[in-house]
């Protein structure tokens, strides 16, 4: 041990504990020579063998749910533009995709429909004919093992683009002492309880509404028990935020609201006490899972949920962290499969048990070494 070490006298270095996380130097005459022999964690670094033994995180396809847009039409693979590599794929296209996505060892998918008419109501929401229950039963019967995840929400439904009924003096649920065009909140609950269960009753294996309205899960997980559907669990998406991270996403799901924006159901992007209210509201109505969306603005807000919840948790990395990720690839800024890879690696280490990420087919092609 050097004549004077920074770290103060009671520090055992050498065989016993190190108390401090102070920088550790040997100073002679004043001249810094070697870090201290006991704490060099760099020799844990020496060779991919051993940094891989050692690594605290691991991807695998496994965690991985693959988010699929599925429209109308037939024999429909529309590319969206601001999305690389990701498309919207009509009801017959989906057997494919359900293939190649079981092969690569990821377990989910998560379904959002783009239907051929929208209208005040959604109603396209809660048809049994509709586009998304027409979906998951040509995913159930073309994979039955593949998890299908119906989102629950109103957006891509209505002709205005808001999660569900709009107040309006043209709906019967009109309430004169809230703004036109103010999102009402237990009239919506309604129709959630509904399409619920005709997405249930689809074959759809799970469901994750996404509206952010009050009472939701309790509202679903009412409707499904009494339509005899108890078996079926609720991935809560309970801390959603108004995010303009979502901005590729609406030209994907042909959702933009046609006036306003979601800031008054969604979360303030500058809460994050409030996420653990809303999850623990959620928790208390019978989620089953819960989700934070988007992924790396928010990985505080993800890590502390999984600190305070024992309820498995998904991270949604959302369609501008994709988006962006293959902007500056294609401009040759970054190196998209390595940073891809540690973004997801980052979602997972901060809590995340599973991860929503248009990235699932590529990263489990590069996860398995294939490119
Ligand atoms: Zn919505």
């Amino acid at each position: 041990m050097g004549e004077n070490n920074v770290i103060g006298e009671n520090n055992m270095i050498g065989g016993n504990t190190v108390n401090s996380l102070q920088p550790v130097q040997t100073t002679i005459n004043g001249h810094a020579t070697a870090a201290e022999p006991g704490l060099r964690p760099r020799r844990m670094r020496i060779s991919p063998a051993l940094r891989q033994m050692v690594r605290e995180t691991t991807l695998s396809p496994a965690d991985f749910i693959y988010p699929l847009f599925v429209r109308y039409g037939e024999g429909e693979r529309r590319p969206i533009a601001s999305m690389p590599g990701q498309f919207q794929l009509s009801v017959d296209e989906l057997a494919r995709e359900a293939d190649s996505v079981l092969e690569l060892g990821i377990p989910a998918v998560l379904l959002f429909g783009i239907p051929p008419e929208k209208d005040w109501c959604g109603s396209d929401n809660f048809n049994p004919h509709g586009i998304v229950p027409e979906a998951i039963r040509a995913l159930k019967e073309a994979a039955p093992e593949l998890i299908v995840i119906s989102d629950m929400c109103f957006c891509e439904y209505t002709d205005h683009g808001h999660c569900g009924i709009v107040n309006s003096p043209t709906v019967d649920s009109y309430n004169a002492s809230l703004p036109e065009g103010y999102l009402l909140n237990d009239p919506t609950l309604e129709l959630l309880g509904r399409a619920s269960v005709v997405h249930a009753e689809a074959g759809a294996d799970i469901i994750a509404p996404s509206a952010m309205l009050d009472g939701m899960v309790a509202a679903i997980r009412g409707a499904l028990d009494g339509a005899g559907l108890a078996h079926v669990p609720i991935l809560s998406y309970a801390a959603k935020y108004a995010s303009s991270f979502y901005g590729p996403f609406r030209e994907a799901a042909e959702s933009p609201p046609s006036f306003g924006d979601r800031s008054q159901y969604q979360m303030d992007p500058a809460n994050r006490r409030e996420a653990l209210k809303e999850v623990a509201l959620d928790a208390a109505e019978g989620a089953d899972m819960i989700m934070v969306k988007p992924a790396l603005p928010y990985l505080d807000v993800l890590a502390a949920v999984r600190e305070a919840f024992n309820l498995p948790t998904a991270a949604y990395q959302v369609s501008g962290e994709y988006a962006m990720l293959h902007a500056a690839a294609a401009n040759g800024w970054l190196d998209l499969e390595k940073c891809a890879l540690e973004s997801l690696t980052s979602i997972k280490r901060a809590g995340a048990d599973m991860i929503l990420t248009y990235f699932a087919k590529d990263a489990a092609r590069w996860l398995a070494g294939k490119q």
